[in-house]
């Protein structure tokens, strides 16, 4: 299709990993870059605690989403492309994933399957890269970014899932600025909600029939990395980062949260630089104790900030400072 890039500039579509990186600029960078061998790369990885929209629309929409890959290589010109997927997602579709790569086969396009055990760092895109060629799934020093030097040194378009659904609206005109939420109340999974980007976290829990009827703050966009907020923000704010809202009760000791992140954290650092691989360890054995001991808690998450390598690291602030403020009330 011609002027695909035109057409997902004007729609005004921003990756849907987490990022929300303009589409169009990223592939416009790979059309431009030089080389002959480019590769585009489908990540689903989705390794988040509170995250399980991509498996829905591999499930439900899986054609669209190879479409929007085939898109892709047509205007960064290459027949190859990856599909980078989290091995439990890869069992539940393989068998309609197979008969669509036989069929665009006979295109010529490429498809192949990459089957990667669910991680965290995983879904860093060019951690990704590293896994796909065969070494330590971990993050590359940016830049070179992908777009210029990605998979096997070649120009790279690196999309998630639902990135490239949208691109398959995008170029049939279906696309209306949708969003994917997967709602999580109380520590249970409660369904996949497709709503307009644009509305409050209060008027999705309202419109999907899900507002508790007890106290609650929620937390957005991962439920291990992801911005908290009170009840009374929920109408000014709206979902954003990756595609999930997790509810929990008022009640919840911060000690349990504190535990639930730790322990994510802890367990996905990839372990290649200090600030990260210790600094998630001693938050960890921190929550062991009884009392939660704020001042040790703040000094190492406000280095890991400061020196962690890749947004793994650096992003532990996002959910203790946004707890502490917006439901502890402390500054
Ligand atoms: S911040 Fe953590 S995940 Fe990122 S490179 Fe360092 S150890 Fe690995």
């Amino acid at each position: 299709m011609r002027n695909i890039i035109k057409k997902i500039d004007q729609a005004g579509l921003v990756g849907r990993g987490g990022a929300e990186f303009p589409t169009a600029r990223k592939w416009q960078s790979v059309k431009d870059a030089p080389g002959k061998v480019k590769y585009v790369v489908c990540n689903a990885s989705e390794g988040e605690l509170g995250l399980f929209k991509d498996i829905f629309i591999l499930e439900h929409h899986l054609a669209e989403v190879m479409k929007g890959m085939v898109l892709a290589m047509d205007t960064i010109k290459t027949k190859k492309a990856y599909f980078n997927l989290n091995q439990n997602y890869h069992k539940k579709i393989k068998g309609k994933l197979g008969k669509l790569i036989k069929q665009y086969a006979k295109q010529d396009y490429e498809f192949e399957v990459f089957v990667e055990h669910p991680s965290y760092i995983g879904g860093e895109e060019t951690a990704l890269l590293d896994a796909i060629e065969g070494k330590r799934t971990q993050p590359r020093l940016k830049p070179p970014y992908p777009s210029d030097a990605g998979l096997f040194g070649a120009p790279t378009l690196i999309n998630n899932v639902e990135t490239f659904y949208n691109v398959a609206l995008v170029a049939e005109d279906k696309y209306k600025n949708d969003r994917f939420c997967c709602l999580t109340v109380d520590g249970k999974r409660i369904d996949v909600y497709r709503q307009p980007a644009d509305w409050s976290l209060e008027k999705i829990l309202r419109e999907t029939g899900n507002y508790p009827d007890y106290d609650f703050f929620v937390q957005v966009g991962g439920s291990a990395s992801g911005v908290v907020y009170n009840q009374k923000q929920l109408s000014k704010n709206k979902l954003s980062g990756a595609g999930s809202l997790e509810v929990y009760r008022a009640s919840m000791k911060p000690h349990q949260l504190l535990s639930q992140w730790f322990e994510f954290y802890a367990a996905e650092s990839c372990g290649k630089c200090a600030p990260c691989r210790q600094g998630t360890f001693n938050l960890w054995k921190l929550i062991d104790k009884k009392t939660i001991d704020w001042k040790k808690i703040m000094a190492i998450v406000e280095t890991m900030e400061k020196t962690s390598f890749c947004g793994l690291g650096k992003s532990i602030g996002v959910p203790v400072r946004s707890y502490l403020k917006n439901v502890e009330g402390r500054k």
